[in-house]
């Protein structure tokens, strides 16, 4: 028997349960890759995911297998793949963005038309979305306390074994890797993060010394307290799975991967996360191009606001915390639409995903199922306590860089000409202004 392993979000043979399924019930296993030039998202992950496929397709090829690659629609090239190699399964691990749910609607049509067995199996996540339910029968939990206390009692699927040798069926074209810097604008920057399987194992090695101090650490902005491991999760460079039991001694860590599968079953039950407010209401918000071009390059006046979005377009990635402040100053303190926000952070990050990025950004507007919508950020004081001697500042916003400690946080007090701009006003008065 022939089988298809298509591979989309989970670009890993670690504990791949969509590859170990091929793997288990067929002698003849092709692990497909369709790069789809449709696909939403930035060119820095483009780069990322075609350093991935590289990385994957070498670690197949070292166990006897190789990655097809194929470029266009995903199902039409699927349904051709199966046709020229006479499969009979097709697996693939189930996805939630209304993008991946309408493919694998289709996915499924196509399969049954041709008689081809399709399984969706686990992987994108730790607990699979809509796995748990809370009582009184709603699609998904809402609030995350009570998700939390569902999550960790619930029993975790076993990791899947690691395919020791695949063999494909003779005289098969794989299909060549897109050419290095193929994708323009696409190089990367020497501080953004390389992709692959490799790469994500190499960063979990190193960050592991690291778990004892997360929750005492991964707040603050300077410092390498966080795993950094984001956009390997986005790409399924490593299992979600295996990293909570790898790291199960970290309450605080496990309790992030918990909001990230949140999300998910979130965006399962609600597709329209990255257009419609999850909670009506207080979904009003002005225009103003000006301030938000600023915000997007920059150039706010405001030090930690604008070292966020400069880590961003260097990195294509932001810290927890310094999301969390520039999403709000847009939002609460600009009155600005989180939708643009979460565009311009869709396009740039390189964990970009759609329950993720619009989930924490609905829950920082107050749109979203946050139980305290009306919180109020002052970046001011966030500034100081998250990065107190600046040194986060510092190092994303040369303009400051001659300013000492945590005194370049308010650089307008400092009477001193430091070609920077003054703090941009919203339409309501903040304590944290100059007069
Ligand atoms: P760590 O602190 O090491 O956490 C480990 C893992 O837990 C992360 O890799 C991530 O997968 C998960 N995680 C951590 N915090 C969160 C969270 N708040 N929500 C969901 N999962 C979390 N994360 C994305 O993966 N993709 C996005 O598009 C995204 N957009 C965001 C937008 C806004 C406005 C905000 C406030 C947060 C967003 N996050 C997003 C969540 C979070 O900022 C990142 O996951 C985290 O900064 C990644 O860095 P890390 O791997 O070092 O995290």
């Amino acid at each position: 028997r022939t089988a298809i392993a298509l591979v989309t979000r989970d670009l890993r043979v670690r504990d791949n349960p969509a590859l170990a399924l091929a793997c288990a019930n067929a002698e003849r296993v092709v692990p497909l890759f369709v790069r789809d030039p449709t696909m939403p998202g930035g060119a820095v992950r483009w780069r990322f995911l075609d350093e991935c496929l590289a990385d994957l397709r070498g670690s197949l090829r070292d166990r006897g297998g190789d990655l097809v690659i194929r470029h266009g629609d995903v199902v039409a090239e699927t349904l051709r793949l199966a046709g020229e190699v006479d499969a009979t399964l097709v697996t693939v691990a189930g996805d939630v963005s209304s993008l991946a749910r309408r493919r694998e609607r289709r996915l499924a049509e196509e399969c049954e038309t041709h008689r081809i067995e399709l399984v969706v199996t686990p992987g994108v996540t730790v607990v699979p979305p809509g796995a748990l339910r809370p009582a009184g029968g709603a699609a998904s939990y809402r609030v995350f306390t009570p998700y939390w206390r569902a999550w960790t009692a619930a029993t975790w699927r076993d990791v899947a074994p690691t395919p020791r040798r695949l063999t494909l069926p003779p005289g098969l074209d794989p299909g060549p890797l897109p050419p290095p810097g193929e994708t323009p604008g696409a190089a990367a920057s020497a501080r953004s993060a390389v992709g692959g399987e490799a790469a994500a194992r190499r960063t979990l090695r190193a960050f592991l010394p690291h778990l004892s101090g997360y929750a005492q650490e991964h707040d603050v902005l300077a410092s390498p307290g966080t795993s950094r491991l984001s956009p390997y999760l986005r790409f399924g460079c490593l299992s979600p799975r295996e990293l909570a039991g790898v790291a199960a001694g970290s309450e605080e860590f496990v309790r992030q991967l918990c909001w990230r599968d949140f999300f998910y079953q979130v965006t399962a039950a609600f597709p329209r996360i990255n257009r419609d407010p999850l909670r009506p209401g207080g979904d009003v918000w002005r225009a103003d191009d000006a301030a938000f071009a600023a915000w997007r390059d920059g150039r706010t006046g405001v030090p930690v606001v604008d070292a966020g979005m400069r880590q961003l377009a260097a990195e294509g990635w932001m810290h927890n915390r310094a999301r969390m402040i520039t999403a709000a100053f847009l939002t609460k303190h600009l009155g600005l639409d989180w939708r643009l926000g979460a565009g311009v952070f869709f396009d740039l990050l390189l964990d970009g995903d759609v329950p993720n990025n619009y989930g924490n950004w609905q829950w920082v507007a107050g749109t979203g199922n946050d139980t305290r919508p009306y919180r109020r950020f002052n970046p001011i004081r966030q500034a100081y306590r998250f990065d107190p001697d600046g040194d986060y500042v510092r190092r994303y916003v040369p303009e400051l860089s001659v300013v000492d400690g945590p005194a370049v946080h308010e650089p307008w007090r400092l009477g001193r000409d430091l070609r920077y701009p003054p703090p941009l006003r919203g339409p309501a008065p903040a304590a944290w202004l100059p007069d």
